[in-house]
């Protein structure tokens, strides 16, 4: 997928805003992600003096934001399957198996706008990228560090990973063992271990952090497109999605604006249809195309469906699921302050079970 772009066929027209109507929507992405990257710095600052107070032992007055189960997706797996076994939905971290329901139904009905539009990953990952541009990578082209073939090898690890956590998972735990895992203590305090994570990180922790920021900007999305099994999840989900990114070659005039905007550097100048679980449904491509109605969102005959759909449908579900886990009562912990208190004092040497 990572060949280098080669000199346009034709020489593109400016593309302007004023004239393309899907011009605004990587500015609009950029607000919406940037947007989520704010709330998610809220939540992790909320979450630390909520995690400091519970284990201080005095009065807590913070509260803790369900919204950081997010950033546990085994945990989330692990309800998942409980949930199809049961019908019975996690009690311990019910925010994140909403937050997983949620990636993956967007993902079908919207491609990975989970990726795209909310994911804080994401967007940091867009931040590198973005340094990458406009330091490293001003007058060279970056798509050439990476070789289609080792970019192939490279994109198999994500799913990899998770083809091992599927297994381990979803096809190794039994009911038993299921209901074990979620109400250990290392379960129930995974947030904090997550928090201890980052504040109190180790030497190779950070080595690899520094490492993995380093690689971002060098080469376009490096942790998502290669490494993140949650992103190959609902990339495998968006690839059964009817929505798609389309060409016209009859008015395409080969400039390839599509493919050197894209993030993941898909070949779009190419494809008549890009179907490729990579695709995040940024709508980069779209919005950089330069001819009216060339690149469009599934089409049926002479009629599309207009990209702004796609971050509206999937935001849309994504608001919709996490409404309906509110006002059913699955989005908060049914754990007590009393539990959160003693397992998170613990936290640290928790493992594994
Ligand atoms: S690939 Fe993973 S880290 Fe990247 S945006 Fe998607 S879910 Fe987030
Ligand atoms: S093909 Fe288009 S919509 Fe898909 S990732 Fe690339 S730029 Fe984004
Ligand atoms: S689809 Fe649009 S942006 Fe891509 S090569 Fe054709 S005209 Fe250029």
């Amino acid at each position: 997928m990572s060949e280098p772009v080669a000199a346009p066929a034709r020489e593109a027209p400016a593309p302007a805003k004023w004239r393309n109507p899907h011009g605004l929507l990587p500015t609009l992405r950029w607000a919406v992600q940037g947007a989520y990257l704010l709330f998610f710095v809220v939540v992790g600052i909320e979450f630390h003096s909520f995690y400091r107070q519970a284990v201080s032992g005095g009065p807590v007055t913070a509260h803790r934001p369900p919204a950081v189960e997010g950033f546990l997706p085994i945990s989330a797996l692990v309800g998942l399957k409980r949930f199809l076994l049961t019908g019975l939905y996690d009690e311990v971290h019910p925010a994140g198996l909403t937050i997983l329901f949620a990636a993956i139904l967007s993902s079908f009905l919207a491609r990975k706008v989970f990726c795209s539009w909310v994911c804080p990953v994401g967007g940091i990952s867009r931040a590198l990228e973005w340094a990458g541009e406009k330091t490293i990578w001003r007058r060279r082209k970056r798509e050439t560090l990476v070789n289609r073939w080792a970019d192939r090898g490279l994109i198999s690890l994500k799913y990899l990973l998770l083809a091992f956590f599927a297994w381990a998972i979803l096809w190794q735990m039994d009911g038993d063992a299921i209901e074990r895992f979620l109400h250990t203590p290392y379960n129930y305090a995974a947030d904090a271990k997550m928090l201890l994570f980052f504040t109190d990180i180790s030497r190779t922790a950070a080595i690899t952090l520094v490492l993995l920021v380093v690689l971002s900007v060098l080469v376009k999305h490096f942790w998502c497109r290669y490494l993140c099994p949650y992103g190959a999840l609902v990339g495998l989900v968006s690839w059964m999605s009817p929505q798609r990114v389309v060409r016209d070659g009859a008015t395409c005039i080969d400039c390839r604006a599509c493919t050197r905007t894209c993030p993941v550097e898909i070949p779009v100048h190419r494809k008549a249809s890009v179907w490729t679980p990579e695709c995040t449904g940024c709508m980069s491509c779209v919005a950089a195309c330069p001819v009216e109605d060339c690149l469009t969102v599934t089409r049926k005959g002479k009629n599309s469906l207009s990209p702004y759909l796609i971050p509206l449908v999937g935001l849309g579900t994504i608001y919709l699921l996490w409404g309906v886990a509110r006002l059913t009562g699955h989005w908060h912990t049914s754990l007590s302050l009393d539990t959160l208190a003693e397992v998170y004092r613990i936290a640290a040497s928790l493992v594994h079970p």
